[in-house]
């Protein structure tokens, strides 16, 4: 029996003119995440995208698996190829949903005739289809308001589709069709969060990881990989860079005074970050920064390292709550990599009583003996780049 993925994609239909091109980058991100899985042809018609195996081996499962993982996807279902006449559906529909069907106990049939020239119509198409189920299993019952499982027969222009329910799609716009932004990323739980949910919104990202060697280990760098490699599965390839912070760090704690410790941190971070991301083509910056978290989060914490920012910076968990925040990451598979001990840059020089109110100017006075230009300059000088496919 012939199988192919049905796929449907959500929030696009709502983008007019711009349809087309939003459709085009995830056709294209479907064909790039199949490609090891064999010869397929994705084709598209009538809202919908059809992946067609060429090969009997086809791992349905992993296609399956990797559809779950392509922003723009709102749902998407394996079925079941007929020809387009009763006669077809009526044998091959049976056939084809036996294991659903015997683990259930009630069904019900929807019909698509996106063909208007079908001779039957959908209510037709519906009491026939249910029909046969019940006499090839008599132990199931028909329930339109509450069925075990939907049965759906999509009759389209060159051939008739029967599934059995469909699954929920990662939901969100197709990577690319934003820009370009660069996360920055740490060892923790948020900044992963943060990076998963803007690529849900159609960013490619970027990411940018501060280390203090020998204050923070290779670990903590490797880590930073394996976070990111959870949010790539997602948001395709991520060009990460590696910006060496020890020398920063230590100008920081002998030149400023201990309670701005995190806010130039910060600030510096910040700088940072604009520049890599102006010549990488980013457009803003994106952060796990959540209101009120830690001291380095609250309002005018926020309003200082905005400060010195160029560019927008996004901060998609600015409302969140850790519970919601971890529900996220244990979803994307980045938990338990997160809570692994190794240290962060932030936790080196913490503060005993930071700042949390720095009023406009103060940072720059505590910044004064600090000779930012030249500490920036090397840093980024000694970046190291790599890609997180
Ligand atoms: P996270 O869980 O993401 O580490 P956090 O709650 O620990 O966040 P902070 O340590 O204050 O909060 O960091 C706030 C944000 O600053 C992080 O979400 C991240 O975007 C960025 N950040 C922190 N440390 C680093 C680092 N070493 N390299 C790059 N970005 C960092
Ligand atoms: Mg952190």
């Amino acid at each position: 029996m012939k199988e192919i993925i049905l796929i449907k994609d959500g929030e696009l239909s709502l983008k007019g003119l711009n349809r087309r091109q939003f459709e085009d980058k995830m056709v294209a991100t479907i064909r790039r995440r199949l490609k090891d899985l064999g010869k397929v042809s994705v084709e598209r018609a009538q809202s919908t995208i059809y992946i067609k195996p060429q090969d009997d081996d086809f791992d349905f499962n992993e296609a399956l698996d990797r559809m779950g993982r392509i922003f723009g996807i709102a749902a998407f279902s394996r079925a079941c190829v007929c020809e387009k006449n009763m006669d077809d559906i009526l044998a091959r529909a049976p056939e084809y949903l036996e294991d659903t069907l015997r683990s259930i106990k009630t069904f019900k049939v929807e019909a698509k005739r996106a063909d208007k020239a079908f001779p039957l119509k959908s209510p037709e198409i519906c009491r026939e289809v249910g029909g046969a189920i019940l006499r090839a299993f008599p132990h199931l019952r028909v329930d339109v308001h509450n069925p075990d499982e939907v049965i759906t027969v999509e009759v389209r222009d060159y051939a008739a589709y029967v599934r059995a329910g469909q699954i929920k799609g990662a939901g969100g716009l197709p990577v690319g069709t934003a820009g370009r932004a660069q996360v920055l990323i740490s060892g923790g739980i948020d900044s992963p969060v943060a990076a998963y949910t803007m690529a849900k919104r159609g960013l490619v990202l970027n990411a940018i990881h501060f280390a203090s060697p020998p204050y923070t280990s290779v670990r903590a760098e490797q880590k930073v990989r394996d976070l990111l490699g959870r949010v790539a599965r997602y948001s395709g390839v991520i060009k990460l860079a590696i910006v060496p912070f020890t020398e920063i760090q230590e100008e920081i704690g002998k030149h400023c005074p201990e309670d701005y410790f995190t806010l130039i941190m910060r600030r510096m971070m910040m700088r940072i970050a604009c520049r890599v991301s102006e010549s990488d083509g980013c457009l803003g910056l994106i952060t796990g920064e959540s209101l009120g978290q830690v001291a380095s989060q609250t309002m005018p914490a926020i309003a200082a390292t905005d400060e010195v920012c160029t560019m927008p910076v996004l901060r998609p968990l600015i409302g969140m709550d850790k519970e919601e925040i971890i529900a996220i990451s244990k979803k994307i598979d980045a938990f338990d990599i997160s809570i692994l001990p190794y240290e962060d840059c932030c936790t080196v020089f913490t503060p005993k009583h930071p700042h949390t109110k720095p009023k406009k100017g103060q940072c720059e006075l505590a910044e004064q003996n600090l000779d930012i230009e030249p500490l920036i300059e090397r840093a980024i000088a000694g970046i190291e780049y790599s890609y997180i496919e």
